[in-house]
């Protein structure tokens, strides 16, 4: 059987709701402290749309570092929002809607 979009109806090579998710969303970027003087980047607001599990796993693949998906919410161990956006970019995700703080 042929793998249909739920949202537009059509099959799942011809949809472009994922696309229309990059671009509309607003994505913000936040490194935080946690306890015991460790940092988390945590990425918000990619939207029900986005493919967060296989985002999560090439965020974790080019930063070499754990991360766990909360929701909708990505949170990496350590350090990462410039290369996390500079990844976001490359997933085709647009600059300006990409919040990555400072
Ligand atoms: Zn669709």
């Amino acid at each position: 059987m042929e793998d249909i979009c739920n949202k537009c109806g059509l099959p799942k090579n011809l949809c472009v709701c994922q696309d229309i998710a990059k671009e509309s969303q607003k994505i913000k970027i936040r490194e935080l402290p946690r306890r015991f003087g460790k940092i988390i980047t945590s990425i918000r607001g990619l939207g029900s749309d986005v493919d967060v599990e296989s985002l999560t796993k090439e965020l974790k693949t080019h930063l070499a570092c754990g991360g766990t998906i909360k929701g909708t919410e990505i949170i990496l161990q350590g350090k990462h929002a410039r290369k996390a956006k500079e990844i976001l970019l490359k997933q085709g995700f647009k600059e300006e809607l990409i919040d990555a703080g400072r």
